[in-house]
């Protein structure tokens, strides 16, 4: 299609702003600003407005660094929520993929494809979920080998699936996990007698927080991305 069709169509510029903002040098197509309204562009061309990506109506996949203080649901009455942090023609529709608790920052995923999230979280998958955890107390060798093994989490009766630690400092590690319990890291360090004080989600499968990203930023996720963890 042409390219100002394609700028009003993916985007809230009605024909005639969208093609002002063409001739204003605003759009880029793979690449350079493209100047001529009556482009052809198709749908695997990337197209970019003042440098966000614009793509035309259908499913969206974003990542967000959640900042703390946020929660991760669509609607709240009197707390902010991460739908607050983007505009609102790209919210509309967004759920949340894989909750965090309100303090926890990092990577959070948000989508408009139910399918896609129910993969991505679906426990049958185990889909691994690597968070940095600021740890009150130095993790023992053996609350190390016991969050490796599994735990039994206060009021129920499976024990956590084996998961990965990596110690970064006497008080900080990385641990890997592959299900999605409630509140499971911070339970998880409690069933070993420690406590969380700081938790940051890194990474879900192989997508990772993009470290251009400052807290409360966004941006759409590649295709690479979406098909990695589909
Ligand atoms: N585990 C927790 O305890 N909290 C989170 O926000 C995520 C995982």
């Amino acid at each position: 299609m042409r390219l100002d069709q394609y700028v009003s169509s993916s985007s809230p510029l009605s024909r005639k702003e969208a093609k002002r903002a063409i001739m204003a040098g605003r759009i880029r197509v793979n690449g350079p600003p493209c100047k001529l309204a009556r482009q052809q562009v198709q749908e695997h061309d990337e197209v970019l407005f003042d440098g966000a990506p614009l793509t035309l109506p259908g499913e969206s996949y974003l990542m967000i660094n959640k900042p703390a203080g946020t929660l991760s649901a669509t609607t709240d009455s009197d707390q902010p929520t991460v739908l607050d942090l983007l505009p609102p023609e790209l919210a509309a529709g967004l759920h949340v993929v894989g909750r965090l608790d309100k303090d926890t920052t990092g990577l959070l995923l948000l989508t408009t494809d139910g399918q896609w999230s129910h993969t991505v979280t679906s426990p049958r998958r185990e889909c691994p979920k690597c968070y940095r955890v600021d740890l009150a107390e130095p993790l023992t060798e053996q609350s190390r080998q016991q969050l490796e093994q599994g735990v039994m989490l206060k009021g129920e009766s499976a024990r956590t699936r084996p998961a990965a630690v990596a110690e970064l400092s006497g008080r900080q590690i990385l641990l890997t996990i592959h299900e999605g319990r409630y509140h499971q890291v911070k339970r998880m360090l409690a069933a070993v007698g420690n406590h969380v004080t700081g938790l940051h989600r890194q990474s879900i499968g192989s997508i990772a927080l993009d470290p251009d990203l400052p807290a409360g930023g966004y941006r759409h996720l590649t295709q690479a991305e979406i098909d990695a963890v589909a």
